[in-house]
């Protein structure tokens, strides 16, 4: 193997990368989770992530990936044989829609062209002709990983209430949360699902649910069975500064220090970081003549950039190229637009500077793979950076 030399370049859209402070923070000794000491941290914690939320409501700390959350969510609020109406973002609320259906739900994706984000006009049509309230749920990604795209989840919100439809209004911002402004409270959203991989800069581990008092209405007299994921006996036992089950108790030495770290610099100055590196990123991709995959200009991430390869390029042999020569991992293309796109993470833990390596590695990269492109872009996010410092 060939020896690299200084840190590897971890710019997929999540995991991304862990600050020193967080790696100290889950160092510390393991801890009785019957104890005192935990009682003290749980109810600690339990309190920081709210505003992380922007909720005054419950959040559910799983000891999962955003998967388990996903489902937890799913079966807390419905009922076998509910209609759910999911719109197709991406690869990510493909697979929702999938996991949907093999817990027994009955999903409607409207499909999308991996493009755009959520047409709320589409879901309010349905919402509309739905007469007999058959759809229990919308569910929707607020930030499409896959595709770089983010939904206007406000929007959705609207389309809703519009409708006049009851159905519970659950959100997937896995990738979006602590990166784009996100407002539980303020949309009316039911159900937040997210984990602790991306913009929360922790190591893979946790899932979270934010759980609204309809949603947490609808848990306590329904749902699918369950017991793990169980909000209900959950949030019963939070309240004291307890688990149902072993938590992982490292990983919330972690959430803690996340939260701090956030709130010592503030939501507002964490979202108009990752917006202005995304911007510098299109700035590149632009003078490179490359393709961003998502097309309105209102939908752009801040955590992510999808890039389109030129016909004939295979986007898969291009990372393996960055890979091997530059140390650093991309995003691969998923589920319908593999080997046609490649994804620039620019989250978490992350600065200019950062930005600049990372760019740099791609338009080297894009050289070394004989990838047509013109030279430059790097260039003009350093100019964007410099000019917006
Ligand atoms: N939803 C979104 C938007 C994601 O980005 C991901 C993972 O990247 C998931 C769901 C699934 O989460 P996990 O891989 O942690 O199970």
């Amino acid at each position: 193997m060939t020896y690299k030399s200084g840190p590897h370049f971890l710019q997929i859209p999540g995991p991304s990368h862990v600050p020193g402070r967080i790696l100290r923070a889950i160092e510390q000794p393991t801890i009785d989770h019957r104890g005192p000491d935990f009682q003290a941290l749980a109810k600690e914690v339990l309190a920081k992530v709210k505003p992380i939320f922007k909720t005054e409501s419950p959040v559910v700390i799983f000891p999962s990936s955003g998967t388990g959350a996903w489902e937890a969510a799913l079966v807390n609020t419905l009922t076998p044989g509910d209609k759910v109406l999911m719109f197709e973002t991406g690869q990510f609320s493909t697979l929702w829609c999938e996991l949907a259906t093999r817990i027994g739900l009955v999903p409607e994706l409207i499909t999308g062209d991996w493009r755009h984000g959520v047409d709320a006009a589409a879901i309010e049509a349905k919402l509309v002709e739905d007469k007999s309230h058959e759809i229990k749920a919308v569910c929707v990604v607020h930030n499409e990983t896959s595709t770089g795209v983010t939904s206007n989840i406000a929007a959705v919100r609207k389309a809703i209430d519009a409708a006049n439809h009851p159905a519970l209004f659950l959100v997937d911002t896995i990738s979006g949360l602590a990166s784009a402004d996100y407002r539980h409270d303020e949309w009316g959203v039911d159900v937040t699902i997210s984990g602790s991989q991306k913009g929360l800069m922790l190591p893979p581990g946790l899932g979270f649910n934010a759980v609204g008092p309809k949603a947490m209405k609808a848990a306590e007299s329904g749902g699918i069975n369950r017991s793990y994921w169980d909000w209900n006996h959950q949030v019963g036992m939070n309240r004291d500064g307890w688990f149902p089950y072993t938590p992982a108790t490292n990983l919330l030495y972690g959430l803690k220090e996340a939260c701090d770290m956030i709130m010592e610099e503030g939501l507002d100055n964490v979202f108009a970081r990752h917006e202005r590196w995304s911007e510098a990123t299109r700035r590149a991709v632009k003078t490179w003549g490359l393709e961003v995959l998502c097309q309105n200009a209102e939908e752009h991430s801040p955590v992510l950039t999808a890039v389109v390869m030129p016909e004939g390029h295979d986007a898969d042999k291009y990372r393996e190229v960055v890979l091997d020569k530059f140390d650093m991992s991309l995003g691969s293309g998923l589920g319908k637009v593999k080997g046609r796109v490649f994804r620039i993470g620019h989250l978490g833990y992350f600065n200019d500077l950062m930005l600049m390596g990372t760019l740099s590695g791609v338009e080297m990269g894009l050289a070394v793979a004989g990838v047509p492109h013109t030279k430059g872009g790097a260039q003009a996010a350093m100019d964007y950076l410099t000019g917006n410092a």
